[in-house]
């Protein structure tokens, strides 16, 4: 099957540059971040902090994530429930980065990653999907960018959604989002040794894209 895996920090565009790359080629996109959202909102839901391991694999056991399709955009299900709209706060990529690094849930994910990408070709963005999840993937991006340029990017998304925010804690919490997945026990976010580095941040979505387009052909 056809896979083109794309990792990189927080910030970086990936689900951007995935989607339009998906679309140009009618593949599927998979946004990896939105399950670990997703398993994040079920122990926020649940008050399970950060720090409660036995807790979080417990509640990793409860907690059914399956994605649907709707109009090619994908739906996210925690329990049957559509929770898709829920995820892109702030509260839950931090939850999502500390509990991320728990092995039972990221088992639980990459299984269901693959099994994504076993059915139809994909571009598939997280941290780990050309280290871990597909070390087979046809193409392999690293994609970056600053961290200011992070932070502005994910302050007019928060902006355009009408929630309040700070660009200054912003810019914290991707430092230490960054910090987290780059030393982790398992699965760090690193650059797969065959993997193209990009570095986004004086590149146009457009030009990413045409690289990446490049690349397929
Ligand atoms: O990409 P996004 O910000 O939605 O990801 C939220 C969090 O989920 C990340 O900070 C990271 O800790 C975790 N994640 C991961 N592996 C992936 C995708 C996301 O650990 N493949």
């Amino acid at each position: 099957m056809n896979t083109i895996a794309i990792d990189g920090p927080a910030g970086a565009g990936k689900s951007t540059i995935a989607k339009r790359v998906a679309k140009n080629l009618s593949y599927i996109y998979v946004d990896t971040g939105a399950m670990y959202r997703a398993m994040a909102l079920y122990l926020i839901r649940n008050q399970v902090k950060p720090e409660e391991t036995e807790k979080i694999e417990k509640a990793s056991e409860h907690a059914d994530i399956s994605i649907a399709y709707e109009n090619g955009e994908q739906q996210v299900l925690l329990n049957g429930e559509n929770v898709t709209s829920l995820l892109r706060t702030e509260e839950v990529g931090n939850m999502a980065s500390k509990s991320s690094a728990n092995p039972k849930v990221r088992t639980k994910l990459v299984e269901l990653q693959r099994k994504l990408a076993s059915k139809q070709p994909v571009v598939m963005d997280g941290r780990d999907i050309g280290t871990q999840v597909l070390p087979n993937a046809n193409i392999k991006i690293y994609l970056t960018a600053s961290t200011h340029t992070r932070a502005l990017r994910r302050y007019k998304e928060l902006n355009e959604k009408g929630e309040s925010c700070n660009l200054q804690t912003i810019e914290e919490d991707i430092a230490l989002r960054d910090h987290q997945d780059m030393t982790r026990e398992i699965s760090p976010l690193k650059k797969a040794e065959d993997a193209v580095l990009l570095d986004s941040s004086d590149m146009t979505i457009d030009e990413v894209v045409s690289k990446i387009m490049g690349m397929v052909k």
